[in-house]
């Protein structure tokens, strides 16, 4: 069977998980099929308070700032999402004059680097996207549905998808097919399209896995904007001998959230009292004197992150036509490094514009190709991030000391930390940080001190 260029038809296309990925992949495929539905297994109508989880995103309790290049893809998806979200009630913040930073110990100079964050929780964030997406009259959401697989027609390793198989009540009988001319697989960290395209005689995407084994500790709390004066974030990293770090942000309508994460088999306090204690060992004393007096809002959640994965999709020879995966299902990194939301929402916009420009290739093979290239900065810099607290060989550790080295120059150069927090924010390429100047700076920092923590 010869592999068509694109969909054969855009009559219909189907996402599966309204998470931050499917929402917005939902909506940019509006502008190319007929009909969009977006199906998702967790009730998800309505709003819901900051500190809560629902099943299917465990991970919602926990920091979730959307950075400087994930405000602008989302801005392509829904244009005025940010004067919404501010409207109702999320902070602004150029995070590097308004937010503390320090990494390996050095505090980086508070100076102006063009990078507009939105600070909310996840759960805000989510209800403002979904609001957004479910304004379009094409799209339409089946939410407490399940997905039970896909369906197929065409033999064994040369079939196409052509639809999914679902119940349309959670752990209910009684199925339903749901056709469609393309199916994409948002469903987060847990994606099913690898065992899919197995069952479909397809080889799976090779995987690369980075073992960091991150904890998070996360509670809300009662606090005004303006707690800390004009910073509205403190963040602070782990270091070569602590193996713990904090997120001090505002949040939504008088709330903040103090996000703990630890590194290894460190772990993190889950009783009030222990989860001060342990904020207290790397806060400055204003954070701690706010947060002993203000209200906490939720109980501790804690997360565990065991590993960075990247699915590469890019390497497939074959892949079935109708089927794409995106978001986390794709590639997701160490979330201390805040990247998740920028690479959904870039992917989103990267297939809309492989749906408009309808090359030769498949459209499977210009997508995965062009959002590999869109992940990879993000997968080599959370990477060499934690080769700086966890290096297991040569190279790990000379890159490790590198890094080290450059949050040292950051800390005692302005213009080599703005460099630094435009990359981290994804909004410059990281190959700015190889520039003469920035290496200059690097070599005159003193050795840096040699990390202890093992990921296992
Ligand atoms: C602790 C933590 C903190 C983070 N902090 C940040 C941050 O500060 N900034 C940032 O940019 N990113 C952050 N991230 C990353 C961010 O959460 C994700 O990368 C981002 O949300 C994109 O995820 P996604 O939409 O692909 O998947 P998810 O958000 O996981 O959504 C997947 C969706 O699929 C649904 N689903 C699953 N299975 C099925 C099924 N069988 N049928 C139907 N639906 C299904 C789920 O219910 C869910 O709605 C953090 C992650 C973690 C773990």
């Amino acid at each position: 069977m010869r592999r068509s260029e694109d969909p054969a038809a855009r009559d219909h296309a189907v996402v599966l998980g309204a998470g931050i990925a499917g929402l917005c992949t939902a909506a940019v495929l509006t502008r190319h099929f007929t009909r969009v539905t977006l199906v998702e297994r967790d009730r998800i109508k309505g709003r819901r308070a900051v500190g809560s989880a629902r099943r299917g995103v465990p991970q919602s309790p926990h920091i979730h700032t959307v950075l400087a290049h994930a405000v602008r893809q989302m801005e392509q998806v829904f244009p005025g999402l940010t004067d919404q979200c501010l409207a109702n009630g999320a902070v602004s913040a150029e995070l590097g004059s308004q937010s503390r930073i320090t990494y390996h110990g050095h505090m980086l100079p508070q100076r102006s680097a063009g990078i507009d964050a939105i600070m909310a929780s996840r759960p805000f964030l989510e209800a403002e996207l979904r609001e957004r997406a479910l304004r379009l009259t094409a799209l339409s959401l089946r939410d407490g549905a399940e997905v039970t697989g896909l369906v197929t027609d065409g033999t064994r390793g040369e079939a196409a998808v052509r639809g999914v198989g679902l119940y349309p009540r959670r752990g209910q009988a009684g199925g339903e097919v749901l056709e469609a001319d393309l199916v994409v697989d948002a469903m987060g960290r847990g994606a099913r399209s690898g065992a899919w395209m197995e069952q479909m005689g397809y080889r799976r995407a090779p995987e690369e896995r980075t073992r960091i084994n991150v904890t998070y500790a996360s509670r809300h709390f009662a606090l005004p904007p303006d707690a800390l004066g004009a910073d509205r974030a403190v963040m602070i990293g782990a270091t070569a001998s602590r193996p713990r770090g904090m997120v001090f942000a505002a949040q939504e309508n008088g709330t903040w959230v103090v996000s703990l994460h630890s590194y290894g088999n460190d772990r993190l306090p889950e009783d009030g009292q222990g989860f001060l204690e342990c904020a207290a060992a790397i806060a400055p004393p204003d954070v701690m004197s706010e947060l002993r007096r203000a209200e906490p809002l939720d109980p501790i959640a804690v997360y565990r992150f065991p590993c960075g994965v990247r699915r590469r999709y890019d390497r497939l020879k074959h892949f079935p036509d109708g089927l794409l995966a995106i978001g986390d299902a794709l590639c997701s990194v160490n979330p201390v490094y805040g990247a998740g939301i920028s690479l959904a929402a870039r992917e989103a916009v990267l297939l809309g514009e492989c749906l408009a420009a309808k090359g030769a290739e498949p459209l499977a093979r210009r997508f995965f190709a062009s959002a590999h290239d869109a992940t990879h900065a993000a997968w080599w810099l959370s990477k060499i991030g934690d080769y700086s607290l966890m290096p297991n060989g040569l190279s790990p550790r000379l890159l490790g000391s590198a890094f080290r080295r450059l949050m040292a120059a950051a800390a005692n150069d302005p213009k080599t930390a703005s460099a630094l927090l435009r990359s981290l924010s994804f909004v410059d390429s990281p190959l700015e940080l190889a520039r003469p100047r920035v290496l200059r700076q690097m070599l005159h920092q003193p050795t840096p001190p040699r990390p202890r923590t093992k990921a296992k």
